[in-house]
């Protein structure tokens, strides 16, 4: 068995040295709020995880458990604070509706998550700067990102081609369509230059740019294909099928796939390794990594 396991401590190592030198180094004291009105464990757990990282690298981390009601003002009042440079909310609130809302209510100059409709709207188009002189990038959501930066430390992403075509001529597919995650992990892929199959519940897209990337941005496609169909064909397939229950047999997979986990459950088989050439169980760590790096981001923007 020739598998290798990366864990995303190992990958978010450079930027976390990146991270806690920028700050030492320029004596800045960027500070990020975390808004908790769920009684969501895992939300908790993540907030914990947050809390000990910016402790390490030196990013000012306070957590406001709040009740839901009391949340949209407790974030305008963050949004008008000048002590406060980072806002992140735990999300499901509301489970609705009403969560979007309040991912728009969060002030855009201060959102980490990259979930406002100006980030969102400008991920989906492909528009990758804020500015017309192309100085201020903009901010994109964090796990999504996550994913992308453990594709470049891995390799999928190819250094030879230009900045924005990196992924031509790789197959990916990516089990989860959710607004936070798949969806736009999809699109950032295939603006990137890949194909990608994004499978939900319901049913199976293709996200591209067209035979030789002549779109500049992606295009979708509904398609008839099962699971049986794509998988065996796929170079990376990413999952995060939230139940303990879903596993991809590994039957199905490509010898030498590469093989990506962010669900909080294995959506992998045990033997797994059989079959891929890399293995990544899990990808939180490097998530937090990305929230750090957009928060000082905004601090530059906030303070240049
Ligand atoms: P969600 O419930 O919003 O979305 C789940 C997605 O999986 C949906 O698109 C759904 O259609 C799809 N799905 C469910 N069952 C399926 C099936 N049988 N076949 C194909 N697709 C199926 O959840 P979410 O917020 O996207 O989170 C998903 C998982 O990822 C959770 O376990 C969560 O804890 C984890 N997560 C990890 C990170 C991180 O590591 N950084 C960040 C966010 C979420």
């Amino acid at each position: 068995m020739s598998c290798k396991t990366v864990l995303a401590k190992e990958i978010t190592e450079s930027f976390r040295k990146e991270i806690k030198d920028t700050i030492n180094s320029r004596g800045i004291h960027p500070r990020l709020v975390g808004f908790l009105a769920n009684q969501d464990q895992a939300a908790l757990k993540y907030a914990e995880a947050t809390a000990k990282t910016c402790l390490e690298t030196g990013v000012d981390f306070e957590l406001r458990k709040c009740n839901r009601e009391e949340l949209e003002d407790l974030i305008i009042e963050a949004n008008e604070d000048d002590n406060v440079h980072g806002i992140l909310v735990y999300y499901p609130v509301f489970g609705d509706r009403q969560d979007q809302y309040l991912q728009n209510v969060v002030d855009c100059q201060k959102d980490v998550e990259g979930l406002c409709h100006k980030y969102v709207y400008n991920m989906y188009h492909n528009i990758r700067y804020l500015d017309k002189e192309e100085t201020k990038k903009c901010i994109i959501p964090c796990t999504p990102l996550a994913i992308v930066k453990v594709l470049e430390y891995i390799g999928v992403y190819n250094p030879v081609l230009p900045y924005g075509n990196r992924l031509h001529g790789r197959l990916i597919t990516v089990i989860n369509r959710s607004e936070i995650v798949g969806r736009p992990l999809a699109a950032l892929l295939a603006n990137d230059g890949g194909k990608v199959y994004s499978v939900d519940i319901n049913g199976i897209q293709e996200f591209h740019r067209g035979p030789g990337l002549r779109l500049k941005k992606h295009e979708v496609h509904d398609t008839n294909f099962k699971l049986e169909d794509i998988i065996p064909i796929s170079d990376v397939v990413i999952t995060g099928v939230p139940s303990p229950t879903y596993k991809i047999p590994t039957s199905l997979l490509r010898d030498g796939v590469i093989a990506i986990n962010f669900s909080a459950y294995k959506n992998f088989e045990p033997n797994v390794k059989d079959k891929a050439s890399i293995y990544v169980p899990s990808v939180g760590k490097v998530t937090i990594a990305m929230l750090e790096r957009n928060l000082l981001r905004l601090y530059d923007c906030q303070n240049g």
